[in-house]
């Protein structure tokens, strides 16, 4: 028969994984019993190990659903908190560590709480059972203690001895049994005692006689009967030290002990009267009671399972449209949906993106160098404080005889070819790279799911680090020649000229686009002029200034003031700028033998040449090993490198799918339960069969 009972507490504990819910569950033994009357002690003799929290402050605040589970082949014997994840524990003291942890962790004012902690036992010394040990009754409430606890712990305790559970009601034989918590509380749900077991304690602190006739109690008669044990640890001899403390079985020591007391008064507790005594006889008792008392449930668990099946199937149907979902398929269906969306952007960027990101990038650093090495009339600096003066002179003009503007133009280009292109052009593009990946990322499934969108944005970044720190040194020695000599040719020169012309226009605009936004952010265009004519007489001299102007000056606030510094800034800029544009524009410039004179178009063919070598290598070095390594390690991060739980986690980040995956789960849990029932009644039909033969 045991083998039922094994299967019974297996679907039991299947049902709990369903959820807790009052009909979806099988019945279990419920221990209940006053603080100190021996309840711990009782558990521990069961089980064969010290694994209760002690201690005089109440320390049992959650109830214990405690599952033995017998493994007659295994030899090693551990704990398992199933919800918490921690994997087998075979040191006892390390489990009545967790679960003191655990109970501790209940907030003192709430004291105590149904939320009941989950632990599995395994060993080939323990009975099948299942267990719940609840918080002991407290006679007076403690000082630190909240007045209503002894209500609160009544409750909880009430709530758990309804049926079909049994009712294990723990009572001290030195306690005048009318005075037991335990007996009363069961009286009153089980009046004709039907379904619970009594457990007389400390045997051994009353006399024989008196003990044996508790044994017999009339005035609450159980149909089960009473158990009469002695469950104290024997105490060492001498040492003052509990007897095996530690890791050992303690079983047969308190078997020992209590079977010296029993055997030594024969005549109160005769081998006739032996099932009324120990503990050895306790375990029979509870595994034979539990086991017909779940075998009674079975057709009621069995129909309330059908019912949540039936409707956990309809909201399958009409919600999800029969949809199969698993979370390893919503991730591998996330992951190719991702994967073909990276593969189109891989499509569209090509060589000529990354040469038109390249060539933007120069082109900036062309103006630059210009703004540095030539034009610079000393404009409007605007780090230096206002009243310094700062004369207009008139910007230098280009003078090709003059061998410093050989020089200045030699050392212009070799600026731009010493620049670091290599690091420079690698790490442009690869910010871009990274860019459209947040970009996909966030028009992906993968945006509701931070844990994805994390390891993804990772796998792109390592790709692209690993991959640029050679790339940039190997593109450095590709350009390498252009730093000491660079020729250009006619075709070369016009289309400098006409690049760089585009180029000057933009920032024209750009510069002019910055003014307009500044005089309608001082208040228009009168009152802009009227700062920067301010400005311009400081500069000059024509007005001088006490202080620096910080707390304003010449009727202008310093905030109007900077801001008219600014503009005076652009307005100088785009003087520049238009000047250089009807220099590039002149006839002189469309010759390339007068390159002193138009330096931009020099330096922008300059830019072109280093241009052209960068993208070429960069897409074969960079692009093309990128659109190769990415996806594969994708799979590798985000489908073969996670483990289930992950999985699990992942796909349950988002709230649609968690609850679609709920629908599912259930339904399958639900659907296993009730193949599993079915597999247990044939099994039981068969040991009636066998035991009605025998
Ligand atoms: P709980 O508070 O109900 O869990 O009670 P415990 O199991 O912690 O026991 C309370 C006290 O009674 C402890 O000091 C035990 O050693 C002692 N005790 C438990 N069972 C027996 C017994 O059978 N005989 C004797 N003499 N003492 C016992």
């Amino acid at each position: 028969m045991m083998m039922l009972t094994k299967k019974m507490i297996e679907i039991r504990s299947l049902l709990q994984t369903v959820g807790q819910s009052d009909t979806l569950t099988l019945p279990s033994i419920v221990v209940i019993g006053s603080q100190s009357s021996g309840k711990s002690s009782v558990l521990e003799a069961i089980v064969g190990h010290e694994f209760l929290p002690k201690g005089s402050n109440m320390v049992t605040r959650r109830p214990i659903e405690l599952t033995l589970v017998n493994t007659p082949e295994a030899h090693a014997e551990y704990g398992e908190f199933p919800a918490l994840g921690l994997g087998k524990i075979t040191d006892f003291s390390q489990i009545q560590r967790t679960l003191t942890d655990l109970n501790l962790a209940v907030p003192a004012a709430e004291c105590v709480t149904d939320d009941p902690i989950q632990l599995r036992i395994y060993s080939p010394n323990v009975p099948d059972l299942s267990l719940i040990d609840l918080p002991g009754y407290i006679q007076v409430t403690g000082r630190d203690q909240p007045a209503e606890l002894k209500e609160k712990i009544a409750e909880l305790c009430e709530r758990y001895i309804k049926p079909p559970n049994v009712i294990l009601a723990i009572s001290a034989a030195d306690v005048d049994l009318a005075n037991s918590t335990a007996l009363r509380a069961s009286r009153k749900v089980d009046p004709r005692g039907e379904r619970t077991i009594g457990v007389i304690t400390k045997m051994d602190l009353v006399d024989p006689e008196r003990g044996a006739s508790l044994l017999n109690d009339k005035k609450y008669a159980l149909r089960l009967g009473y158990v009469g044990v002695v469950c104290r640890v024997p105490q060492a001899i001498g040492t003052g030290k509990l007897f095996n403390r530690g890791n050992g079985n303690i079983a047969n020591a308190i078997a020992k002990n209590e079977n010296a007391y029993f055997s030594s008064h024969p005549v109160e507790f005769g081998p006739e009267s032996e099932t009324d005594v120990g503990t050895k006889n306790l375990r029979k008792k509870l595994m034979h009671v539990l086991e017909q008392t779940m075998a009674a449930s079975l057709k009621t668990t069995s129909e309330a399972i059908q019912r949540e099946l039936a409707e956990a199937t309809y909201e399958f149907k009409v919600q999800y449209n029969d949809r199969p979902l698993s979370a390893e398929s919503y991730l591998a269906e996330s992951l190719d949906a991702f994967k073909h969306s990276f593969k189109g952007f891989t499509e569209h960027f090509g060589r000529a993106e990354v040469r038109e990101l390249l060539k933007h990038e120069l082109d900036q650093q062309v103006l630059n160098l210009l703004a540095q090495r030539y034009w610079n009339r000393p404009f409007e600096d605007l780090s230096q404080p206002l009243h310094e003066p700062n004369p207009l002179s008139e910007l230098p003009k280009a003078d090709p005889e003059n061998t410093i503007w050989q020089v200045k133009l030699d050392s212009s280009s070799a600026s731009l070819t010493k620049l670091g292109i290599g690091r420079l052009a690698t790490s442009v593009v690869a910010s871009a790279l990274q860019a459209h990946i947040d970009r996909l990322i966030s028009t992906s499934r993968f945006a509701a799911h931070p844990f994805a969108r994390q390891t993804i944005t990772e796998a792109s970044t390592s790709i692209l680090r690993d991959l640029s720190y050679d790339i940039s040194d190997e593109l450095e020695i590709c350009i390498k020649p252009y730093k000491y000599r660079i020729e250009v040719d006619d075709n070369e020169w016009a289309k400098g000229r006409e690049n760089v012309a585009n180029v000057l226009k933009e920032e024209l605009k750009v510069c002019e686009a910055a003014a307009k936004n500044l005089e309608t952010q001082v208040g228009g265009r009168k009152k802009i002029k009227d700062v920067m004519g301010f400005i311009d007489r400081v500069r000059s001299g024509q007005v001088v200034l006490e202080g620096n102007g910080q707390g304003g000056a010449g009727g202008f606030s310093s905030a109007l003031l900077h801001k008219g510094r600014e503009a005076v800034f652009l307005r100088d800029r785009v003087d520049v700028l238009k000047m250089r544009l009807l220099a590039v524009k002149s006839k002189q410039c469309a010759n390339r033998k007068n390159k002193y004179h138009c330096p931009e178009i020099f330096l922008d063919a300059v830019a072109d040449k280093l241009t052209t070598t960068a993208d070429l290598f960069l897409d074969a070095e960079l692009l093309s090993k990128f659109y190769y390594v990415f996806p594969r390690e994708l799979d590798a991060r985000l489908g073969r490198g996670l483990s289930q739980t992950e999985v699990e986690r992942f796909a349950r980040e988002d709230p649609k799918i968690r609850r679609h995956l709920d629908v599912v789960r259930r339904k399958d849990l639900l659907e296993h339960v009730l193949k599993e029932m079915e597999a247990l009644r044939q099994l039981e039909a068969r040991e009636k069969r066998y035991s009605s033969r025998s």
